[in-house]
Formats: structure tokens, C-alpha cells, sequence
């Protein structure tokens, strides 16, 4: 299945893209974790990347087209994918259109993690990311064992440098400006499937099966 994940920042798409991608047997495709990594590792793409991110600004759309289409490519997307993060404005899905139809295939399915500001502003206040496996915590809703310390590497948790408040509220506006339009026009396609993404991970991820299945059926 090409699946792709939409929703605001925090609205725990990355969580749910990833469990997604678990139960079917797909890889979970997500550009933020590519572009975080390509900033790490200092390559090209890492260095064009780094401002934007940092001020929770989008990475300009021609990069990001060919960092996917690369991505989706490799043998292990054969089967589908999860896209988490991805497109995230109209140019990128058009260009996502493009690119899957020069291979005569198609997005299955476009899920909308539906999250208010509210949930998401308390949401990343207290997320917590391991620097070393990228393990993604919640201080209140799914703390470490010990205080701050990775379960898996023992390495101090930290807060992603653009889940500060101000950048946070940029990339809400940003999702606002450049990303409701993608939903709209999913909607219009009639692929679209929203799913309330302010209850309990385990209540999104089988409301997000759900929607799966039945999206087989037809
Ligand atoms: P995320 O982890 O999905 O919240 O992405 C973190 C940051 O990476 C975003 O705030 C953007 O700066 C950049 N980014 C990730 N995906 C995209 C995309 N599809 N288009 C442009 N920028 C992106």
C-alpha cells in the first residue's frame, strides 16, 4: 500500500506512521528524520536544509521533490510506503503525482491526523527525542523509565531544536498556509481519511487500521 500520513506538528503522525508501517510490512518514509540526518551527517542536501529547519520554515519543494523520489525508488518501497511528513504543499503533491504515475502507480490512501492547536502546543512542549536512536518520548504521556535517559541508549533525552515555542508556532502557521491546501486537495480526490489524533496512541492507531481496511475493501 502507498499510504501517506498528513497532520499538524505533534499531532503524532511520526509515532503512527511508523506502527503503520510495522503491521503492513512497509518502510516508514519520513523527511524529517532524512533531512535531521542529512544536517547530522553535514551533506549537501544537510547544509541547504539546516536554516529552514531551524527557523521551522519548509525546505524549498525541488529539494525535497528529488530527496523522495530517490527515496521511494529504492527496492525496499517496492511494495509501498508510509510517507510521514510528505507533501506538505501543493508543488509537492503534484510533483508526488508525477512521480508515481511515470511508474503507473498511485497513492492508495491519505490519512489526516485532526489535532487542535492545543493538543499540539502541550503535545511538544513535552516531547523528548533521543539524539543517538531518535526514539520519540512524551514527558507525561509516555515518559522514560529513568528521569530524562533513553530506554534503549541511556543517552539524555533532549527537546528538538524546532520544538521551541516560537518555532512552533511558525511551523502551526506554515501548516496553516502551506499544508490545509493538501488537504483540501486530497479531499477533492476523495482519498482523503481523518481520524481524530487528540485521543491515545493506541486509540488512533486502530482507528487509522480501520480506515486501512477498509480502504482494502473497496
Ligand atoms: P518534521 O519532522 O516532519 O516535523 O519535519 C521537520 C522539519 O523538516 C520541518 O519543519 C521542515 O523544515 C523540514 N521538512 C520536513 N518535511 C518537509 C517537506 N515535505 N517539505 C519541506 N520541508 C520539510
Amino acid at each position: 500500500m502507498r499510504l501517506v500520513f498528513l497532520g499538524p506538528p505533534g499531532s503524532g503522525k511520526g509515532t503512527q506512521a511508523r506502527m503503520v508501517g510495522e503491521r503492513l510490512g512497509i518502510p516508514q518514509v519520513s523527511t524529517g528524520d532524512i533531512l535531521r540526518e542529512a544536517v547530522m551527517l553535514g551533506t549537501d542536501i544537510g547544509r541547504k536544509a539546516k536554516s529552514y529547519m531551524e527557523g521551522g520554515k519548509l525546505v524549498p519543494d525541488e529539494i525535497m521533490l528529488s530527496l523522495v523520489k530517490r527515496r521511494i525508488e529504492e527496492p525496499d518501497c517496492s511494495g509501498g510506503f508510509v510517507l510521514d511528513g510528505f507533501p506538505r504543499t501543493l508543488a509537492q503533491a503534484l510533483g508526488l503525482e508525477e512521480i508515481l504515475q511515470s511508474a503507473a502507480q498511485s497513492i492508495d490512501a491519505v490519512i489526516l491526523i485532526d489535532t487542535s492547536d492545543e493538543v499540539v502546543l502541550k503535545r511538544l512542549s513535552r516531547r523528548r527525542v533521543c539524539p543517538q536512536c531518535k526514539a520519540l518520548y512524551n514527558l507525561e504521556a509516555d515518559p522514560p523509565e529513568a528521569d530524562q535517559l533513553c530506554d534503549r541508549c541511556g543517552v539524555e533525552l533532549i527537546l528538538r531544536t524546532d520544538d521551541s515555542e516560537r518555532t512552533v508556532a511558525t511551523r502551526l502557521n506554515v501548516y496553516r498556509k502551506d499544508t490545509l491546501p493538501v488537504v483540501e486537495y486530497y479531499e477533492s480526490k476523495g482519498v482523503l481519511r481523518k481520524v481524530d489524533g487528540s485521543r491515545e496512541i493506541e486509540q488512533v492507531l486502530s482507528s487509522i487500521m480501520e480506515e486501512i481496511s477498509e480502504v482494502r475493501k473497496s
